[in-house]
């Protein structure tokens, strides 16, 4: 961090470069001081920092760090609008490796507040500047050790109209929680403490990224789920704090992304996330992750938003599919691989993908009521067959369809039993017993073989016409060559106006869903192709409700057991399987 800190010294920025600087309001909330006051310390090259927050902040925000302090002449600028240490030319604003670097935080904060400067560099005296309203009311020498304190009293209680618009204290408090939060996370190697109302309420020690993120969440997820995994590219390198599937949540609040140790709203590599996930969760689940981005800061300005939430990349589409790559290769070692077990006819199974696979879905269960995976249909079958209350009447209730001579072995040592509640393909083999999802296991067999086939491609009668944002336009005009080589032919009408000519054959009546891909630019171009054909092999499969023959029945079994990843498309899990070993453990007989 302090490799950029040119000379040490504070300077007020020349015209010239302030001038380039994003102009706005930096400081509207309490959570706006602490996230300016904990970059400042972190910036500083503190090992401690230690947060106290009174009231929501409103009352009083303070910030105690041992970072490298500031002397006495420092001291007495450093509260001037563009006073900064961190930058003097245009040039180091492109070459930025600190969070900091426009001078105008402590400034906002001066103009808004009462605030209070202790801070002391090595071997020298410690020094104390208050300043009310931008104004300097004393300078005096004082006592304390190296580091600074930073504190910020009565926050706008010169400017009414905006202390107006401050929420509820408690409200506040969340907020300069999650920011504190954010502020920790990628910096494993600095200890931090927050204080609210002078009670400790969560502490941070050094560690590792996987264990800050636990330790920042505590109870959230059990820290064995989370795995770590990295991948370094030319002008960038990913670190990802990954969550198993099996952790998968209902919202977006564990998707967080991270650039040069700033959290970003960048919905895109968001997104890119959620592609690296897609076969592996249900619908409408979102994966644990945390995205940890490095990247050359002459290929990003963070100075187009004044609260740096926003950034423009010169190489996001690059970024992004290295993202979704990094995910995929990673996910893709949670893949249990029947066929290497049935080929090798090992008479001992090796259990250790299935314990992997058992472990996922037992956690699955906890976290996903089973509804979720019930259509309405089935559901309502599932209902009326429950209504009696005795157990023994629910087994009577059960409808199995037998195969047609009891039980059926194909010669690859598969026993099935006949089809449970119209969905389920019961099966066994050897030591295990699988309910197999007889739609979701078609659906990905059908996808697979879509995906294999070779394309032709087709002209459109009437060509598809669309808009696109200038953004969108970009990276179709970027995509436009990869797009042609999968058979997508689109042309530039100008005026941010599209037509789609060409499509390959199997995509002929879903242009909709090519132009939405278009639009949302929600994956890398390969993702178009599996998109259409998911929504192809979901059409097409059985059905449940479908009642089939044994020798399709056996059929769809060996394949679904040999699938490589054996989720559908819209990534629900395939099967169901529960061992001899745990029947047995579950009537108490190990
Ligand atoms: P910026 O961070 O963009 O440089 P600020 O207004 O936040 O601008 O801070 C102005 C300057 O004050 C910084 O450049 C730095 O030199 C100094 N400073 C602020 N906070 C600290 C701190 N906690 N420890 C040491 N120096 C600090
Ligand atoms: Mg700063």
């Amino acid at each position: 961090m302090s490799k950029n800190n040119k000379s040490g010294r504070i300077k007020i920025l020349p015209d010239s470069v302030a001038l380039r600087i994003a102009a706005g309001e930096v400081i509207d909330r309490p959570f706006s001081v602490v996230r300016e006051l904990l970059d400042n310390s972190i910036d500083a090259g503190s090992t401690n920092i230690d947060l106290y927050v009174d009231n929501g902040g409103i009352d009083s925000i303070r910030v105690v760090d041992d970072g490298r302090g500031m002397n006495r002449e420092d001291l007495e600028i450093c509260y001037l609008p563009y006073s900064t240490s961190k930058i003097d030319t245009m040039e180091d604003l492109d070459q930025l490796q600190t969070l900091g670097f426009r001078g105008e935080a402590l400034s906002s904060i001066a103009s808004c507040s009462k605030l209070e400067i202790t801070s002391k560099i090595e071997k020298e005296h410690p020094n104390k500047i208050i300043v009310h309203s931008s104004k300097l009311l004393s300078f005096s020498e004082t006592g304390g050790s190296d580091g600074t304190i930073i504190d910020v009293s009565d926050l706008f209680y010169s400017i009414p109209a905006r202390k107006k618009f401050l929420k509820r204290s408690s409200a506040e408090a969340t907020a300069c929680k999650k920011t504190f939060l954010e502020k920790a996370l990628p910096f494993p190697n600095i200890s931090f403490r927050f204080f609210t109302d002078n009670k400790l309420k969560i502490f941070l020690p050094v560690s590792t990224l996987k264990n800050r993120i636990s330790a920042a969440y505590p109870g959230v997820f059990d820290n064995k789920l989370l795995h770590e995994i990295s991948s370094q590219h030319k002008d960038f390198n990913i670190k990802i704090i990954a969550g198993d599937p099996a952790l998968h949540r209902s919202d977006r609040r564990y998707m967080q992304v991270f650039l040069n140790n700033r959290r970003i709203n960048e919905f895109a590599l968001v997104q890119a996330a959620e592609y690296g996930y897609s076969e592996f969760l249900p619908g409408g689940n979102f994966p644990v992750i945390f995205l940890f981005l490095e990247v050359d800061p002459s290929l990003i300005d963070f100075n187009i938003h004044p609260a740096k939430k926003e950034v423009r990349f010169r190489n996001l589409q690059e970024i992004h599919r290295s993202v979704v790559d990094t995910i995929k290769s990673f996910l893709s070692t949670f893949e249990y691989n029947y066929s290497k077990s049935i080929s090798n006819n090992e008479p001992s199974r090796d259990f250790s993908g299935f314990t992997e696979i058992l472990r996922e879905r037992d956690i699955e269960y906890r976290h996903t009521p089973f509804k979720k995976y019930n259509s309405p249909e089935r559901e309502k079958s599932f209902n009326t067959q429950n209504k009696t209350s005795f157990p023994v009447d629910k087994f009577q209730t059960l409808n199995v369809t037998p195969p047609d001579n009891n039980q059926v072995k194909s010669n690859k040592n598969i026993l099935y039993m006949g089809q449970l509640f119209n969905l389920f393909l019961l099966t066994a083999i050897d030591d295990i017993f699988y309910f197999i999802d007889q739609h979701a296991a078609h659906e990905k067999i059908l996808f697979n073989e879509f995906k294999s086939k070779n394309r032709k491609t087709q002209e459109l009668l009437i060509p598809y016409l669309f808009d696109l944002n200038n953004e969108k336009e970009e990276i179709l005009k970027n995509d436009l060559q990869e797009y042609k080589s999968l058979g997508f032919n689109f042309e530039f009408l100008g005026n941010n106006k599209w037509q789609l000519l060409e499509v390959p054959e199997y995509s002929i009546g879903k242009e909709d869903i090519i132009v939405n891909f278009v639009k949302s630019q929600a994956g890398r171009v390969s993702d178009l192709e599996t998109e259409l054909y998911a929504d192809m092999a979901c059409k097409s499969a059985i059905k449940d409700g479908d009642i089939i023959d044994n020798t399709t029945a056996i059929e769809l079994i060996e394949k679904t057991l040999n699938l490589q990843n054996a989720r559908c498309p819209h990534g629900r899990p395939v099967w169901f399987q529960v061992s001899r070993e745990e029947l047995f453990h579950f009537v108490g007989r190990l």
